[in-house]
């Protein structure tokens, strides 16, 4: 196992914080390092270069050195190299830029041959810095680690990729914004995941122009905006959004500062940040769980388990707990729980809103006392159906019916009354008709049914049988409820409203002959062979 190879070296070192102009010379004079003692803080502020001094004895050929801790990037190492005649020290290239072979975890060097043994390594990092803490590892052990992790990297790293480009793809399907926006999220988190490992270098080697802090900053804006069209944040609560709205203007502000500028403290301020927004996104999302039966449980876990792993990450960044592995691989894994949950969760989110949306679509055509189709739908489908029917030289014919005297069944039973007499009206009239034809209410108690590739023989048999069956049904009126009917078949190149003024004229005739009738058109009367009309009651 790699690790029983592991040597710490920080049992052995001594340490000095210096100005960071003091070069190796003047550092070789000095007197009186201190022992490296990691129960104390060692630290080396902004602006300060922290010296360590490490005897060679100690070291093995083939030995790898490297920092655990991930925020150390750049440290010069100065190995006493002796070249035959003198010992001079050389300042090795330090591989955190992956260009050799993609192997390093952090900064690592790999120990040249003929040291000289006599003399100590220095190793200089500039500040800021706590506890530094470095290690050996046999270089071919590293190789075994580093493949090992390149595997699990790889396989990381491509579902990353996969998830956000599932993303984009949802978002120009559904045109949702909440779906780029999680997928820039998962982009940049996985730019700044990757930032330090070989798999990382491998890729930065075009030149890296951001850093690692730009990258986790960015992902972190982007999962506010993410969240504020997820969480519906817009018409929550005055103080959720105010506090929302805050906390995004902060992490804006932040962004753009920490893109502006390079500053030495900006990876400790930007895993604060971070840090602080998930407490704040978990309580969030938890409130919004908790308010919404609608989100699922999987938002706040997700969430959870982020705030957690950068929680923990900013402990031990600020060395308030021991940097391990073991940490990184957590962040790494907890960001890829949230990053499959989130894409399934929004799925879900906008599929639920899709069938919300069909239902208020649908809402839309229906009228709200009967369930029939109302004008609204006649408008927007019915006429262009009965155009297409014309096309394929199909008839269509028409009926309007109205209660008579409905009036006073409102008058003498009460309006509740009536509406149930709409109700069961309604349902006798579809059971009467073809589900293909449109019976809809026009407002009122006044019904159109629009009967399609029916010519006006049919539509009069079918009115008939209409205005029978409601005459023989019990309303529990104590009377008999009757109905009159105007009939127009649609003649070619007759506009819609033009068939309505004909039929809506022929029930006119039925009303004022008696009413309980079945009139035509006029226009049709003379063609009409059967007439079955009644005789007024
Ligand atoms: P007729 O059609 O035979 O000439 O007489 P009528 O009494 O039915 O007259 P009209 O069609 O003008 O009356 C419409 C009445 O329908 C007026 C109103 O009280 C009633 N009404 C309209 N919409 C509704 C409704 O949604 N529910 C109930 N209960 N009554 C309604
Ligand atoms: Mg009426
Ligand atoms: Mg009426």
């Amino acid at each position: 196992m790699w690790r029983s190879e592991s040597q710490n070296l920080m049992d052995h070192a001594e340490y000095i914080t210096t100005g960071s102009s003091l070069r190796l010379p003047e550092i070789q004079q000095l007197k009186g390092l201190r022992k490296f003692d990691a129960e104390r803080y060692s630290v080396a502020e902004s602006g300060e270069a922290m010296w360590i001094r490490i005897p060679s004895n100690i070291l093995k050929q083939d030995y790898s050195i490297f920092s655990a801790q991930p925020y150390i990037r750049n440290f010069d190492i100065y190995f006493p190299i002796f070249t035959g005649r003198l010992t001079q020290y050389q300042n090795t290239e330090v591989l955190s830029t992956g260009k050799v072979r993609g192997r390093s975890i952090h900064a690592f060097a790999h120990m040249p041959n003929s040291i000289d043994a006599e003399q100590p390594i220095y190793i200089r990092i500039e500040g800021p810095v706590q506890n530094p803490d470095f290690q050996t590892m046999l270089y071919e052990d590293f190789s075994v680690y580093e493949n090992r992790l390149s595997l699990f990297f790889s396989i990381h790293f491509t579902v990353f990729i996969i998830i956000f480009l599932v993303n984009v793809i949802l978002y120009y399907i559904f045109k949702e914004k909440s779906y780029l926006f999680h997928g820039l999220f998962q982009l940049f988190t996985t730019l700044s995941l990757y930032y330090f490992t070989s798999f990382g270098n491998r890729m930065y080697d075009m030149g890296r122009t951001f850093h690692y802090e730009e990258y986790q900053i960015l992902a972190l804006l982007f999962m506010y905006l993410f969240l504020y069209d997820y969480l519906k944040v817009k018409s929550k609560g005055i103080l959720f959004r105010e506090l929302y709205l805050g906390a995004m203007a902060i992490v804006g502000t932040s962004a753009f500062f920490i893109l502006m500028t390079n500053h030495d403290q900006e990876m400790y301020f930007t895993a604060a940040i971070t840090s602080l927004s998930y407490l704040f996104i978990f309580a969030a999302t938890y409130y919004t769980y908790r308010n919404k039966t609608r989100f699922s449980v999987w938002i706040p876990f997700a969430t959870y388990v982020l705030m957690l792993s950068s929680v923990l990450h900013t402990l031990s960044l600020y060395a308030f707990l021991g940097s391990s592995i073991s940490i990184r691989l957590m962040v790494f894994t907890s960001v890829l729980i949230e990053a499959v949950v989130f894409t399934y969760s929004i799925f879900h989110h906008i599929s639920d809103q899709q069938k919300e949306n069909a239902f208020l679509k649908n809402q839309v055509n229906l009228d709200h006392l009967t369930g029939l189709k109302n004008r609204y739908y006649l408008d927007k489908y019915a006429k262009e159906k009965m155009m297409l029917l014309e096309k394929g030289g199909k008839s269509t014919s028409m009926i309007i019916l109205d209660i008579d005297f409905f009036k006073s069944v409102n008058d003498d039973f009460g309006h509740d009354k009536g509406d149930e007499v709409l109700q069961e009206l309604a349902r006798k009239l579809e059971a009467t008709f073809r589900k293909e034809d449109s019976v809809t209410r026009l407002g009122g108690e006044e019904f159109i049914i629009l009967l399609y590739d029916s010519n006006l023989k049919t539509a009069e048999l079918l009115a008939e049988r209409a205005r029978s069956v409601v005459e023989h049904t019990d309303f529990g009126l104590q009377r008999p409820l009757t109905i009159s009917l105007g009939v127009a078949e649609k003649k070619p190149g007759e506009t819609f409203n033009e068939l309505y003024k004909r039929a809506d004229d022929a029930l006119y005739t039925a009303k004022s002959m008696g009413r309980n009738q079945v009139r035509l058109s006029r226009e049709h009367t003379f063609t009409a062979f059967l007439d079955v009309q009644q005789e007024p009651e």
